[in-house]
């Protein structure tokens, strides 16, 4: 500082920018009309309501870059160990609210906008979700840099920047059709682009060994990786982390050579090449495509952001070797893992350290999150198409191998059964490489992400490397942000809490929730509770009405089963058992109907992978098995089946906070955490589930008489699949309501014989028909507890938000930090000028 007063013209510039942008309603309203006028060139008096979104949003962004400056620049100053989120997807939903709660402005944004006569709440739906991941693993990396920059964490988050986020899901005659989500044709206020921060990423060519050691890497194609930040503030904190994404962009002194051979379009068809790689997400939620593109994906933004971190890392003279106390990696599957082998390059080719130099250092940076237990999702790719692509790094997964067996074959001589089944590469008619296998092998940790699942792994997915690095293996169970799955999705529960409790500091200390309990019984409360919730179930009901036209009643159970469809995931348990209600309910005379059928609006959404044709088939049967129990009077308010299309970000936050009951139904030792159960929980939406993933913990912190669980656990599954074969007998239900199906009572029957005939002659792998019986008894459980004991029902509710403070993604990054990347928090000072309202 005393520097800075030195030089004049430094001095000039720190007087100038100690003018932070003020927070008062006069400032806040200059800045949107400013922003209007010259970052958006409208008319100041034509203002609409999208202008006044980006220009509000850009008001805030004003805010966030310059705690995002202090931050980075106090990150420098003080030298602080790193970690870097490495995902190929991060499933951001929108910024605008969330970044306005999480700086505390919301309250004074809302009011200069009402003067300016806009209403906020109105605003927010202006904005489009950043859709750029498919599911759960992308949405916990967006609920993990919350939690980091909350925690004062100096973590980053690397990724691409799809120009197409995840498909736009549109239901046509029962059917999924997808449509490309274009999100940024109307611009992006949350990101800014760095035409500064670029580097060259290299494909195919060829190398040669040099006598030093060192391998020469030349020709292929080169293209360039051009940053794009997002700033991701903390919640109640100064901090303001980084989400960087790339873009990529041809390379052009590359182009040049085709320029001087005058030929002109191949120059072009390189610009498009280039381009493609960041065009869009690949919609496959576990499965993997075994696509070039995709591996060029990995391997861009992989090779960007390594070139990036040492950069900054070398900002500072200092040996490579130190590299492991300053920079932690952690990897979102296996999708990143070539980082492993982009680090060993580095290490040897430019930085010329000898090879088992570089595996120590390489070793000390990288940690691997396993997401599935799944043998089909295990990523592998084949060795022609590796070689031709990345042969540097080809050679170098051969010697990573080669030093590795090495090991094993010392520790287990003449095993070589072992060898082979521990192998990086899978031997084979197409030799494959196991990325699973190179992020065990060259990382220090290795961690999964439910107690049941890193059980799992231990046991039965990588139960030889458990053996072999015991210590390697830890879990880490998955968490949810707080402060976006119920501050802002549920503002009235909300409310209800921090009233109760008398402090709002529950959002930052999850486990505080459990105070609630003191007033479990108190009838004043209860009534609290149960009004905010039911409010939230209007505007839910409102919202089906909008979409499909449905007309559901409130005080209906809301029965919600959101996420992607997947066989395992058995949405199709759900849809043949509400076949076999339908039955039921017709079953009975008028009289018993009225007085013994609990009033359900049943609630589906998830999209398919476009090239998942079973996941399809669900889909369409879940709409045709709709619409033809909707349209029978003699059912009325008894049962509603609704599709809700193109489940997001967005649409989640509106229906976890609707919710009665929510299922998470996958078949015992599937599913490697869940997060979604989570979200309902903490919103006080009771959980039908199986022994799977996340629920085991789930009924251990609200109690076993808090969960309604059902089904085979892990164990018995795996002996139920053992007896499956052709002439295993299907459960007697599940038979008729399969007969049903064939019946023709829905049009295009025959459309739905494939699921029919998964499921019979012994197909059934995901055990809906071994799991159907149980699954209708806890269904009816559910529908005694709603209708004879209202009170239970609530207070079970109570319970459930009240023992879900073990979840928030908080928890979870605290964990990571003090485990595994051995990071502490590195809270920026607020500038006194700034906290003091200048
Ligand atoms: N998709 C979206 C939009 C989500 O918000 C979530 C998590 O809540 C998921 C998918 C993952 O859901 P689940 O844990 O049920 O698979």
């Amino acid at each position: 500082l005393e520097e800075e007063q030195r030089d004049p013209k430094k001095k000039l510039l720190f007087e100038l920018l100690k003018l932070y942008s003020p927070n008062d309603i006069r400032s806040i309203q200059e800045a949107i009309v400013k922003h209007a006028e010259y970052s958006l060139a409208r008319n100041r008096y034509s203002i609409d309501d999208y202008v006044a979104c980006e220009a509000a949003a850009l008001a805030l962004r004003d805010r966030l870059l310059e705690s995002w400056n202090d931050t980075q620049q106090y990150y420098m100053k003080k030298d602080v160990k790193r970690v870097y989120y490495l995902s190929l997807e991060f499933l951001m939903g929108r910024s605008f609210k969330n970044a306005l709660t999480n700086a505390n402005l919301e309250e004074l944004f809302a009011e200069s906008l009402k003067e300016l006569g806009f209403d906020l709440e109105k605003l927010y739906e202006q904005e489009y979700d950043a859709a750029l991941g498919n599911g759960g693993l992308g949405r916990l990396a967006a609920c993990f840099l919350d939690s980091m920059a909350t925690l004062n964490i100096p973590g980053w988050g690397y990724g691409i920047r799809y120009e197409y986020g995840m498909f736009r899901q549109k239901i046509v005659n029962g059917e999924q059709v997808e449509v490309p989500d274009y999100w940024l044709t109307r611009g992006n206020p949350w990101e800014i682009e760095r035409l500064d921060v670029c580097y060259p990423v290299r494909f195919y060519g060829s190398f040669e060994r040099l006598a030093d050691g060192r391998a020469l890497w030349t020709g292929g194609e080169v293209v360039q990786a051009v940053a794009f930040d997002v700033p991701v503030p903390g919640y109640d904190t100064y901090n303001t982390n980084n989400l960087r994404l790339w873009k990529a962009v041809p390379f052009k002194e590359f182009d040049l050579d085709a320029f001087n051979r005058a030929d002109y379009y191949k120059a072009i068809e390189a610009e498009e090449k280039a381009t493609a790689i960041s065009a869009v997400l690949y919609p496959s939620d576990g499965t993997l495509a075994g696509k070039e593109l995709r591996l060029k994906q990995e391997y861009f933004f992989v090779s960007a952001t390594l070139q990036d971190a040492i950069r900054r890392f070398k900002k500072i003279p200092r040996s490579m070797n130190q590299l492991p106390s300053k920079v932690c990696f952690q990897l979102n599957d296996t999708h990143p893992v070539i980082a492993i082998a982009e680090m060993m390059r580095i290490l040897i080719d430019h930085e010329g350290l000898p090879f088992l130099e570089a595996l120590e250092i390489t070793r000390g940076c990288f940690a691997y999150t396993n997401h599935t237990v799944m043998p089909e999702a295990l990523e592998k790719w084949s060795v022609p198409l590796f070689e031709s692509l990345l042969p540097r790094h080809l050679a170098i997964i051969y010697d990573i191998n080669f030093n590795f067996l090495e090991e094993v074959r010392k520790k287990y001589p003449g095993d070589d059964g072992k060898l082979a089944r521990l192998s990086i590469i899978e031997e084979g008619e197409v030799k494959m490489v196991r990325m699973a296998h190179l992020g065990i092998v060259g990382s220090f940790a290795v961690n999964g992400v439910a107690e049941l699942h890193t059980k799992l792994l231990k046991t039965q997915v990588f139960p030889e490397f458990y053996e072999l690095w015991p210590f390697k293996f830890q879990n880490k169970t998955n968490g949810i942000t707080p402060r976006r799955w119920i501050m802002e999705c549920n503002p009235s529960l909300t409310q209800v809490i921090s009233r109760w409790l008398e402090s709002d500091s529950w959002v930052k200390n999850l486990s505080e929730l459990r105070g609630i309990l003191e007033h479990a019984d108190n009838p004043e409360f209860q009534r609290e509770w149960s009004e905010a919730r039911m409010e939230n179930k209007q505007k839910l009901a409102t919202l089906i009405y909008r979409v499909t036209g449905i007309q559901v009643d409130p005080k209906a159970m809301f029965d919600v089963h959101v996420k992607r469809i997947h066989e395992y995931k058995r949405q199709l348990l759900n849809i043949l058992s509400l076949i076999y209600r339908y039955q039921h309910i017709l079953s009975l005379d008028e009289a018993t109907r009225k007085q013994q059928v609990v009033p359900r609006v049943v609630i589906f959404a998830g999209k398919a992978a476009p090239g998942y044709q079973m996941a399809k088939n669900i889909i369409r049967l879940i709409n045709d098995v709709g619409r033809v129990v909707n349209n029978d009077e003699r059912i009325g308010d008894l049962l509603k089946i609704i599709f809700l299309p193109n489940y997001n970000v967005s649409l989640a936050e509106q229906i976890v906070a609707a919710a009665d009951i929510s299922q998470h139904i996958s078949t015992a030792g599937t599913e490697a955490s869940g997060t979604s159960n989570m979200k309902f929980s903490l919103n006080g939406g009771l959980i039908v589930g199986t022994l799977d993933g996340a629920n085991i913990e789930i009924r251990e912190e609200v109690g076993e008489e808090n969960i309604f669980i059902f089904g085979l656990n892990a164990e018995q599954v795996e002996e139920e699949r053992k007896k499956l074969n052709p002439s295993y007998v299907l459960n007697e239900k599940l038979a008729k309501v399969l007969e049903w199906i064939e019946s023709g009572t829905m049009v295009d029957a025959k459309k739905h014989q494939p699921i029919v005939d998964s499921l019979r002659g012994g197909k059934d792998w995901y055990l809906v028909g071994a799991d159907f019986e149980s699954y209708l008894q806890i269904q009816e459980e559910v529908d005694r507890v709603f209708r004879d004991q209202p009170e239970r029902w609530l207070k079970m509710s109570i319970h459930c938000t009240a023992g879900s403070g073990k979840f928030s993604s908080d928890r979870s990054i605290s964990e990571y930090a003090k485990d595994i990347w051995q990071i502490e928090a590195c809270p920026c000072p607020e500038p006194a000028f700034h906290a003091d309202g200048h």
